[in-house]
């Protein structure tokens, strides 16, 4: 099933076969993608029996958020994690933990974006809150945790997985490599829009062969298959999981094809007025300006 949520309240709608959205705030069932993840998964199996051409459309007018817009806590994010782009971080003079600059990394780098750095489908990215005017895109993969849970094994790990979505892990570069760790440099107030949905993990296809796109002011920058993921989501899962108990909701953005802005010579980075969309069919495009 394919999930929206609308409006101050992220209440939860869903798309019916023929593509309309339908309103579930009002059908008696979990208002919320948040309520529905923690309701379990019988919860979900009871919005699928639903006939949803029984319930009402969802309003042209009504504005979409971020499929989770206040995550119970940071989103979990990886680095490096695609070969190409840790080539290109990693001698672009911006990672200040790099040693030759083309390091593969032999485990996978975590590190997590504030709650407050939310920001929905269409919202504008606050530039100006990056204090050296080095805002650069990152598309990302997200995958949103069903059943929590602590060591779970990496064949077990798929079972976890509620849906995925859409992140644009923007990062100012400065930050980054200011402050050594990503944490400020990435978890800005407004750097992490998120959607435009999310997708159930039994309608996504096989991830290695879904296709990430990330176009600038109409420019493809990144184009790359999941396939070329350095470490695959039942890796990423097994080892966050591994240390830190997972919960329902939780929200682990997978990491960057190459690409980014602090590919080009000079860096490309993000202005005002610049509009970046980032796509992976079946969850769609995520579309945000910048301010
Ligand atoms: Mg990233």
């Amino acid at each position: 099933m394919k999930f929206v949520s609308w409006g101050d309240t992220a209440n939860l709608a869903v798309r019916d076969n023929d593509g309309v959205l339908r309103d579930l705030s009002k059908s008696g069932r979990p208002a919320t993608l948040q309520a529905l993840i923690e309701a379990g998964p019988e919860a979900l199996a009871k919005v699928r029996r639903l006939d949803l051409k029984s319930l009402p459309c969802l309003d042209a007018s009504a504005k979409l958020t971020a499929p989770l817009p206040k995550p119970r806590r940071n989103i979990f994010c990886v680095g490096k994690n695609y070969r190409e782009h840790a080539r290109e971080f990693g001698t672009s003079g911006f990672d200040g933990g790099a040693v030759g600059g083309d390091e593969i990394p032999d485990a996978p780098i975590i590190f997590s974006k504030a709650t407050t750095s939310v920001i929905g489908p269409g919202d504008a990215i606050p530039s100006a809150n990056d204090p050296f005017n080095s805002v650069d895109y990152e598309g990302e993969l997200a995958i949103v945790i069903g059943t929590g849970g602590r060591a779970i094994a990496p064949e077990a790990a798929l079972g976890h997985v509620f849906g995925y979505t859409i992140v644009n892990d923007v990062t100012s570069r400065d930050a980054q490599k200011k402050h050594q760790q990503w944490l400020l440099g990435k978890g800005i107030d407004g750097f992490c829009p998120m959607g435009p949905a999310l997708v159930t993990a039994d309608e996504m296809p096989d991830l290695s062969v879904v296709r990430l796109t990330t176009i600038v002011n109409g420019e493809q920058r990144q184009n790359a298959l999941l396939a070329d993921l350095i470490f695959d989501v039942p890796t990423l899962i097994a080892t966050i999981s591994r240390y830190i108990t997972l919960s329902p909701g939780d929200i682990i953005a997978t990491g960057t094809p190459a690409g980014v802005g602090l590919g080009f010579k000079p860096p490309k980075f993000l202005k005002p007025g610049d509009r970046v969309a980032v796509r992976i069919d079946p969850i769609g495009t995520l579309e945000n300006p910048v301010s």
